[in-house]
Formats: C-alpha cells, sequence, structure tokens
C-alpha cells in the first residue's frame, strides 16, 4: 500500500513538472509525454534524487536555450518553435538515463549510477555546449581539423566558450549528484561526471564533424542537420544518412556513460 501511495506521489510530481514544462512552452505536447515517461521511469528506479538530477539538467537547458534567444534567432542558429524541444529529442537524451534508472529495479549498484550520471552529464554538457558556442564572438573551428573555421550551427564546429560551458554542466550536476549522494563514495562523483561530461561532448562533436547526416533544405536552401525544413523533407548531402541528430545524441549518451563507469572503475580501487 505504502510502495502505491509513493508512486503516486511520483507520478504526481511528475507530471507537474512535465505540465510546467509545456506552459512554459520549452517542450510541445508530444514532449510531454516522452517527459513524463523519462522522468517517472527515473524517479521510480533511481529515486527522487536521480530525479532531481533530470530536473537540474533539464532547467539548465531550458536557461542556456533561452539566453539571448533573440540574438541567436537573429544568427538563425536558434532551437525552432521558441526553443521547445521535441519527443524524438527528449527519448534520445533521457533514454539511457531511464534505462540505467529501471536496471536498479533489478540490481541497484554504482555502475548503473555512474551510467546514469555520464548519461546526464553528457547531455548537460552537450546542450549548454552548443547554445553557449552559438553566442562565442570566435568562428568555431572543426574538431577534426582545428585550423578549418566553420559557420555557426555546424556540426562538429567547437568553441572555447563551448568547452568551458560542457566542463560548467558537467560540474553543476557532479555537485548536485554529490549533494544528494548519488554514489555512495562522494570522492568519486566528480570525477565521474566530468570525465563522464566532456567525453560525451567531445564524442558528440567528433561524430557530429564525420558520420552524422548533412543536408540542405529543399525550399530555403540553406544548410541543416534537421530531417525536415519549412515542412519539407531536407535533401541529404553529406555523411550517413541514417545518423541524423537524434541518433547522435544516444551514441553520445552511450560514450559519456562508459567513460564515466570507466572513471569510476579506474579511481575506486584508489581510495
Ligand atoms: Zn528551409
Amino acid at each position: 500500500m505504502l510502495t502505491l501511495i509513493a508512486a503516486l506521489f511520483e507520478f504526481v510530481v511528475v507530471v507537474a513538472f512535465a505540465l510546467a514544462a509545456v506552459l512554459l512552452n520549452t517542450i510541445d505536447a508530444r514532449g510531454f509525454l516522452a517527459s513524463a515517461a523519462v522522468g517517472f521511469a527515473v524517479m521510480y528506479g533511481g529515486g527522487f534524487s536521480w530525479f532531481v538530477i533530470v530536473a537540474v539538467f533539464f532547467t539548465l537547458g531550458v536557461a542556456f536555450t533561452l539566453y539571448k534567444y533573440g540574438y541567436k534567432r537573429r544568427l538563425g542558429t536558434a532551437q525552432g518553435k521558441g526553443g521547445a524541444r521535441n519527443w524524438p529529442h527528449i527519448l534520445a537524451n533521457g533514454g539511457l538515463a531511464s534505462v540505467a534508472a529501471m536496471y536498479c529495479l533489478v540490481s541497484p549498484g554504482t555502475l548503473p549510477a555512474a551510467v546514469f550520471l555520464g548519461a546526464v552529464s553528457t547531455s548537460a554538457a552537450d546542450t549548454v555546449a552548443t547554445e553557449l558556442g552559438l553566442l562565442s564572438d570566435r568562428q568555431p573551428r572543426l574538431i577534426t581539423d582545428l585550423s578549418k573555421e566553420v559557420p555557426p550551427g555546424t556540426s562538429g564546429g567547437v568553441t572555447r566558450l563551448g568547452f568551458v560551458g560542457s566542463a560548467f554542466a558537467s560540474l553543476v550536476i557532479g555537485v548536485m549528484a554529490l549533494a544528494l549522494g548519488v554514489l555512495p563514495d562522494a570522492y568519486l562523483v566528480l570525477p565521474v561526471c566530468l570525465v563522464g561530461g566532456i567525453f560525451g561532448a567531445v564524442f558528440d562533436s567528433l561524430v557530429g564533424a564525420t558520420i552524422q547526416r548533412k543536408g540542405y533544405c529543399v525550399v530555403c536552401m540553406k544548410p541543416t542537420e534537421a530531417l525536415r525544413h519549412c515542412g519539407e523533407k531536407t535533401k541529404t548531402t553529406g555523411g550517413k544518412w541514417y545518423i541524423e541528430n537524434n541518433v547522435v545524441n544516444v551514441l553520445s549518451t552511450v560514450a559519456g556513460a562508459a567513460a564515466a563507469c570507466a572513471t569510476l572503475l579506474a579511481l575506486a580501487p584508489l581510495f
């Protein structure tokens, strides 16, 4: 009975949070369902502290997306629909974190917690790096060839400001996880989040510079990584057609989680 009441309470908190996100215009209607599913899986499997960490990531993402939104919009690099994220984006970023949380129901431990922290740190690092990088007064450079300048918004383009942003975002997740005691060994939390988040974000840029699908809009002729633009399907011009942005996000969270686990396993015997 108590677990049923607890589950109901968790459900209400998640729905209230997702509703607030809709009202703030940060997610659309289907994004609401995806957020509620991710939020509930994380809270039910990982507990309230895990949910708080996802909520912090979400708040961080919204804050940096809306920061100087008008300026990014004029540049033509802003996220569409007032920065609202759609459901594939939410599942791509929150999928692995949800899986790690659900795995805890079967076998709780530090490893699924490291997977969770690595995945969330990567999503936070990537989001903040992208949004801050757009504001850099220096032209982004291609991560695979730093002598080459690319237009803002180009996949695989990196800036110093973006890198600082990815470290900052990973640190915020790390400090929250430390305060909430997500890992029993407190001294491991910051390195796990920092290495996981930064590695995941760098991996994201590497995939973006190499195999990510590139295309252009057949209506406005602008280059874009989106599958649809101006209401029409975009044309593929480079990369693998199936490595679109959400696939890159999934791969990056897996890479960030792997780096976080490696850090945990490497450092744990030292203490
Ligand atoms: Zn277009």
